[in-house]
């Protein structure tokens, strides 16, 4: 008999799907598994390293600081990471593919960073001197894409061919995929939906434009607005998170205290999920996407942030966009970027080697 793993209440098919996995490998008595490859997220404070089995079985998971000094660190990093997991004993010292997101914007047909905000990587030689020193597939592309891809192939869009995914954290990300893949505009720098400009003359943004979508409903917009409400609701339960001081309020105090019932921090959500909806509009009437999936670090408000998006975008969509559109919060949390970079790595390897 195969003893699974109970799953937890409330766990779908994909609870299942994962525990007979587990079950089958245990069964096997084997380490060595036949379909991995390498999912690389280099966030502007962490990199996660991960060896990913099937569509999103996370094998192994190294996590590192960011270095900040230079570009040439984080590729040192990052190499370091892919040489840990190649040496892993599920991986058993072959080469694997391996996919790389950064937060940067990429030219993807050369596969060369052109710029990037918030670390030292703009110019930076990325993916030639990894394959170089790696000798396999090797694969880089904007953090928010790979999000996308790893939502749309494996997630909350699951099935569905057009999709846009929007990550809401200390900026915007977008991913556009159309026809069941990836949109990235002609040199690959497109789909950068947290700089579409919706305020004239609107606040400085971190892309040299002002009144970007990302500079009102972004993470840092959202502690901005929470320490004006603090200030104005000191006996709310947000001032009390805050220990009284307006200066003290973080992101997840928001989170807390909106999921505690906190009408203040509920507001200061769906004032956000309002401004996001009208984007959603716009894009809604622009595109005729089949479904939204909005991820990142704000979306762990779920509805009290998307509930108040789709409403807005239900009654202001031109109605024939509308057609069977839903709004949803993603499936993946932290794990989207690397579970999409190990995706490209697969399907990269594929046309490699059908070339
Ligand atoms: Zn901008």
């Amino acid at each position: 008999m195969l003893l699974l793993p109970r799953t937890p209440s409330g766990g779908g098919i994909r609870d299942n799907r994962e525990a007979l996995y587990q079950a089958k490998h245990r069964m096997q008595g084997r380490n060595w598994m036949p379909d991995l490859a390498i999912g690389i997220d280099v966030g502007a404070t962490k990199v996660a390293a991960a060896l990913v089995s099937g569509p999103d079985h996370t094998v192994r998971l190294l996590t590192e600081r960011t270095p900040q000094r230079s570009g040439e660190e984080i590729v040192d990093l990052v190499a370091n990471l892919i040489g840990e997991l190649m040496r892993s004993p599920e991986a058993g010292g072959r080469r694997l593919p391996v996919g790389i997101g950064l937060p940067a914007q990429i030219d993807f047909s050369t596969q060369t960073v052109l710029r990037a905000t918030n670390l030292p990587l703009g110019g930076v030689a990325v993916a030639g001197p990894l394959r170089g020193r790696f000798g396999g597939p090797l694969v880089i592309d904007n953090d928010a894409n790979l999000a996308a891809l790893a939502e749309t192939r494996h997630g909350a869009a699951e099935g569905r061919r057009h999709v846009i995914c929007l990550t809401m954290g200390t900026g915007i990300g977008g991913g556009l995929v159309f026809d069941g893949e990836l949109y990235r505009g002609w040199l690959g720098v497109g789909a950068e939906v947290g700089h579409m400009v919706i305020e004239l003359e609107g606040a400085d943004c971190a892309c040299g434009g002002r009144g970007c979508f990302e500079t009102l409903a972004a993470g840092p917009a959202l502690v901005r607005n929470a320490r004006e409400a603090v200030a104005r609701h000191p006996d709310s339960l947000l001032a009390r998170l805050a220990g009284g001081d307006a200066g003290k309020v973080e992101g997840r105090m928001v989170t807390q205290a909106a999921r505690e019932g906190d009408r203040v921090a509920q507001e200061l959500f769906a004032h956000i999920g309002r401004i996001l909806g009208y984007v959603l509009t716009s894009l809604a009437n622009l595109l005729n996407p089949q479904i939204f999936v909005i991820g990142g670090g704000m979306v762990e408000a779920g509805e009290f942030l998307v509930g108040p998006a789709r409403e807005i975008v239900m009654s202001c969509a031109m109605e024939p966009a509308l057609i069977d559109l839903e709004v949803v919060a993603a499936r993946f949390g932290n794990s989207a970027g690397y579970l999409g970079a190990a995706t490209l790595a697969r399907e990269h390897a594929k046309e490699k080697a059908s070339d």
